[in-house]
């Protein structure tokens, strides 16, 4: 007999997770009968977990943060094609027989305030090269960008992505001159609370240029401001964090969030 359909975020830590406070936003302005909750998971005990859940009929997936997100590919049947583009996975969601596939909705969630943007051909600046920036290129790659140029702390791991991701461009240091850029995004950690500051010169990007910060706590980031005192749009965090979420509920629980009600959300998570 089944009962009422879950989802859960798995993590270790995971009382900083977001997740639950959007997922359940989304089932109560719908009206559904759902659950979703957190589980902190030590990575030892990461298969074991996922085994049991699989046999639960009520679990409808799990979305999958720090540390777990390469290591969640080997575990299930069907990882798509994540493990040869993103590298990581964030998503996993139940079928009807049991069997588990995974996806990442980060790429997309990125991808989703800029869809009314032309990029293509367009050069663009990315900072940072860990999980969220492979997130960034993916989606970058897949919009035709032009020249990408990477700023990073360590050159090496972004020339990595640059080939990984089929892109043409050059790394430099987090203290070199900004190129003019249609899109330039902050997929680093700079910038966010208890971590250092992003310094960033931003007049040589032109007045129709767009900054993005994934960066959400804060959510006025130092970056944004720079932006919007030069008045250059801007995209914060939260678009990302609410857009990946929104592909993982249709997967969990078979229907889209309310239209409409992002404004509410967004004030409910920076609350
Ligand atoms: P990550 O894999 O740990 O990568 C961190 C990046 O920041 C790397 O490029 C790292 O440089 C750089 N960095 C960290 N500390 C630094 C320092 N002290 N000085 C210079 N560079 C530093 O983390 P992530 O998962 O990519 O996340 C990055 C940021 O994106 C976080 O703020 C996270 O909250 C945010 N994010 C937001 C969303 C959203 O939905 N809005 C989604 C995912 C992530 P090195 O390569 O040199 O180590």
């Amino acid at each position: 007999m089944s009962g009422v359909p879950y989802a859960e975020v798995i993590g270790d830590p995971i009382a900083q997770s977001k997740s639950p406070l959007i997922h359940k936003f989304w089932l109560d302005a719908l009206g559904m009968a759902g659950d979703y909750r957190r589980a902190q998971i030590k990575p030892e005990d990461l298969a074991a977990h996922l085994t049991e859940r699989r046999t639960d009929p009520d679990w409808r997936g799990c979305n999958v943060t720090i540390p777990h997100k390469v290591a969640v590919m080997d575990l299930v049947d069907d990882p798509g094609n994540v493990r040869g583009t993103i590298g990581a996975m964030n998503t996993i969601v139940r079928q009807p027989d049991g069997s588990v596939i995974g996806t990442n909705t980060d790429a997309a969630g990125f991808y989703a305030p800029l869809a009314e943007t032309d990029l293509t051909g367009a050069p663009v600046v990315v900072i940072g090269a860990g999980g969220a920036a492979r997130a960034v290129l993916f989606a970058l790659a897949r919009a035709g960008v032009g020249h990408v140029t990477i700023l990073n702390r360590s050159p090496l791991k972004a020339m990595g992505l640059l080939a990984t991701f089929g892109l043409k461009g050059e790394v430099l240091g987090l203290d070199a001159q900004l190129p003019p850029a249609a899109l330039l995004v902050n997929s680093s950690s700079l910038g966010m609370t208890g971590q250092p500051p992003l310094d960033l010169d931003l007049s040589p990007l032109p007045g129709d240029a767009i900054v993005y910060d994934l960066v959400y706590a804060p959510l006025q980031t130092g970056l944004l401001k720079a932006a919007e005192a030069r008045g250059l749009g801007s995209v914060d965090g939260l678009d990302m964090l609410i857009g990946q979420a929104a592909l993982a509920f249709e997967l969990f629980f078979g229907a889209a969030p309310p239209e409409g009600r992002d404004e509410e959300l967004r004030a409910r998570l920076v609350a």
